[in-house]
């Protein structure tokens, strides 16, 4: 047994899942006392490597749903109710835009968040990469943990549905279905992911341009130096999957000395609040802690994972080559989830 002095740690996240994880993780370790996204990260510290599937451009600001998040619920500026965006919202700016019948108009675009974008915007603007901007804007919030972007480019998360108006992209894949992409973001808010869907796919690219999304090399040294990396309850699909899929952080996961613990995001059956069952049947994978431990697998084999925590309820829960353990997975309290994470580290052997 390996007992941890200085610990760095390390956790895939996206949003609302991903926040409650991190305020777990901020109370089990300490605050990470910089803001920066560079700089020494000092003895224990937290990183966070955030999903940026869901960023999206609306009414000409960017939008980073997932950082945005983790930034506001850890610096106690989040709706504590909605679970995103401002606590204190007003929603001037979206109803003017609506009275000018402009697109989308089914996006919470509140006049405090406003702000947050098009800071980032201008920034981004001046030629900042996000990892910069998001140290920037992480200077107000102090949220105790380095937020890094996944990647500094384009890698959004598109959903391919059935097109009934006709008139776009043909039937490609031979099947007598019409078909169109729309953003994660339209799929999930607009439609609350309840239309016929074929897949996911990420669309991006390289810093010149070309290719796909790449991790940062902050994104790689958090993952490679960490002495334990957490996949946190987040949907695995969209947020962790999406993560997963920049270019280098699989390999990442692969190489790290670190140990890679996952945690279910599924108690018994079920998500918690929310919808991301429609994302596993998009995929062909069952809604159950077994399912999205085999999915990402055992590092043993060719998978990521040296221990799955799953809830109590699905303590038979058995994936080959990983060592699993039940424990309470109710993020009620940030030292609720402290204890999960104590728990994720003594099935390592780290506690
Ligand atoms: P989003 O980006 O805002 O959709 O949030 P995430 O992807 O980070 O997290 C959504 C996932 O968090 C959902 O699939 C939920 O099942 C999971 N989740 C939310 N609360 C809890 C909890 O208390 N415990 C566990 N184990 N999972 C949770
Ligand atoms: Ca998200």
């Amino acid at each position: 047994m390996t007992r941890l002095v200085t610990v760095k740690v390390t956790v895939l996240v996206g949003g609302v899942g991903g926040a409650k994880f991190l305020q777990g993780a901020r109370e089990r370790f300490g605050s990470t006392p910089f803001p920066e996204a560079t700089g020494d990260p000092g003895e224990h510290s937290v990183t966070a490597v955030v999903n940026v599937g869901d960023d999206a451009w609306m009414h000409g600001v960017r939008i980073c749903p997932d950082l945005d998040t983790c930034m506001y619920t850890l610096g106690g500026g989040i709706d504590p109710e909605r679970g995103w965006g401002r606590a204190g919202e007003t929603w001037h700016a979206k109803e003017e835009l609506a009275a000018y019948g402009a697109d989308p108009d089914w996006f919470g675009l509140g006049d405090r968040d406003l702000a947050t974008h098009l800071i980032r915007t201008q920034m981004l603007a001046a030629g900042y990469p996000l990892t910069e901007v998001t140290a920037a804007l992480c200077n107000r919030w102090r949220p105790g943990v380095r937020l890094l972007p996944a990647s500094d480019t384009r890698h959004e998360t598109h959903v391919v549905i059935a097109d009934d108006d006709g008139d776009r992209a043909g039937d490609a894949a031979g099947d007598g279905i019409r078909k169109r992409a729309i953003h994660f973001e339209e799929w999930w808010v607009r439609y609350r992911a309840d239309v016929p869907t074929f897949g996911f796919a990420q669309v991006g690219s390289g810093p010149d341009g070309t290719g796909r999304a790449e991790a940062t090399p902050a994104v790689l040294s958090a993952i490679e130096e960490a002495d334990v990396v957490f996949l946190a309850p987040s949907n695995p699909i969209v947020s962790v999957g999406a993560v997963l899929s920049v270019g280098g952080i699989r390999g990442a996961l692969r190489r790290t000395s670190a140990k890679v613990v996952g945690v279910s995001p599924v108690i018994g059956g079920a998500p918690l609040r929310g919808m991301a069952d429609r994302c596993l049947d998009v995929v062909g994978l069952e809604t159950s802690a077994q399912a999205i431990g085999a999915h990402f697998g055992a590092r043993s084999g060719n998978g990521l994972l040296d221990g799955w925590l799953v809830a109590e309820e699905d303590a038979d829960t058995a994936v080959d080559g990983v060592p699993v353990a039940a424990v309470p997975l109710l993020m009620t309290t940030p030292t609720h989830t402290a204890a999960m994470i104590d728990a994720g580290l003594e099935l390592v052997g780290l506690a």
